[in-house]
């Protein structure tokens, strides 16, 4: 019988998203428009296609208008700066997303760039990266705020505690470290050069895993009690697995993420809610 409680991500979005959505009926009576998010695709990468149908149908789910803009993979990189540069000045348009993998011409990192900050809502850009690492207020990345949610939603008790973030993605390791560092945590930041990776991930009161390897962090990593935080997402032969153990992880752990439905759900939601900050922001000016 494992006896971690299991962290809902299903649960705890759904509350997130119903939340938005009376807050977005708010942001309209109060401002006569609804928050607007805009997604740039490039190219007719298929996963990519239905990663941005699904933030449109979510958006509309919680009364965010939504904004498409597709370009061929031919595009220029001069024609997919000007379609970012022409949202960055639409008043209508909150947030930009630009879905990436782009086509192997273009450079990633500029298009991510050019989406002012003030519309950064995937909390990407140079911009929010440093506003995040110096503790300035700004627009984060939706995964890791996403976990914050779900640490809350534990109970956990990060001040003081000993957090372990395996993986040092600018996606997702970084920004985690930075926002437990954030809520007073001591923060440890493993990667593929770590020394005795099980005993450091012992330590920890807190442990999240984003690695992209299936299963890799064993039930003997796990301190009796510990929040364990899954991320990855790896298709397998048995189906869609974390990096976590499981069943071996809940046997030690006090509270842990199922994959799917643990991290995975609070990314869009968590999407939304920088969608309306950032609506909220320049509504402000
Ligand atoms: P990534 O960019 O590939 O980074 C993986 C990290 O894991 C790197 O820092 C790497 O270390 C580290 N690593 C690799 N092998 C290791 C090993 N044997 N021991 C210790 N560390 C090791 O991946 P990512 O974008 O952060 O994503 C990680 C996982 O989370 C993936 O499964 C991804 O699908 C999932 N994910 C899910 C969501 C979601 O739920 N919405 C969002 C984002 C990511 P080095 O830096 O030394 O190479």
């Amino acid at each position: 019988m494992p006896r971690a409680r299991l962290i809902d991500g299903r649960a705890v979005a759904a509350r997130v998203r119903a939340e938005i959505a009376t807050e977005v009926r708010a942001f309209v009576d109060e401002h006569g428009r609804a928050p607007g998010l805009a997604t740039v695709l490039v190219g007719e990468d298929p996963a990519s296609a239905i990663y941005v149908n699904s933030k449109h149908k979510a958006s509309a789910e919680v009364g965010i208008e939504s904004f498409r803009h597709t370009l061929p993979a031919s595009a220029t990189r001069e024609e997919v700066l000007a379609v970012v540069d022409g949202l960055n000045a639409d008043p209508a348009v909150s947030g930009i997303l630009c879905q990436l993998p782009l086509p192997g011409h273009l450079d990633a990192e500029e298009v991510t760039n050019r989406v002012a900050a003030e519309k950064d809502v995937d909390g990407l850009t140079i911009a929010s990266a440093g506003r995040l690492a110096l503790g300035l207020p700004g627009l984060r990345p939706c995964t890791p705020s996403g976990v914050m949610l779900l640490l809350e939603d534990a109970g956990a008790e990060l001040e003081g505690a000993n957090a372990v973030v395996v993986g040092r993605s600018n996606l997702f390791g970084k920004p985690m470290a930075q926002l437990l560092l954030g809520a007073n945590a001591t923060v440890t930041i493993c990667h593929s050069r770590t020394r005795d990776l099980p005993g450091v991930c012992r330590t920890a009161d807190i442990l999240i895993a984003a690695v992209g390897r299936a299963q890799m962090v064993k039930g003997d990593w796990v301190k009796p009690g510990a929040v364990v935080i899954d991320v990855g997402i790896n298709r397998t032969d048995a189906g869609v697995v974390g990096d976590v153990d499981h069943e071996a992880a809940a046997e030690v752990a006090g509270a842990i993420t199922p994959v799917p439905g643990g991290v995975g759900p609070m990314t869009i939601a968590c999407l939304l809610r920088n969608t309306l900050s950032a609506a909220r922001a320049t509504a402000a000016g």
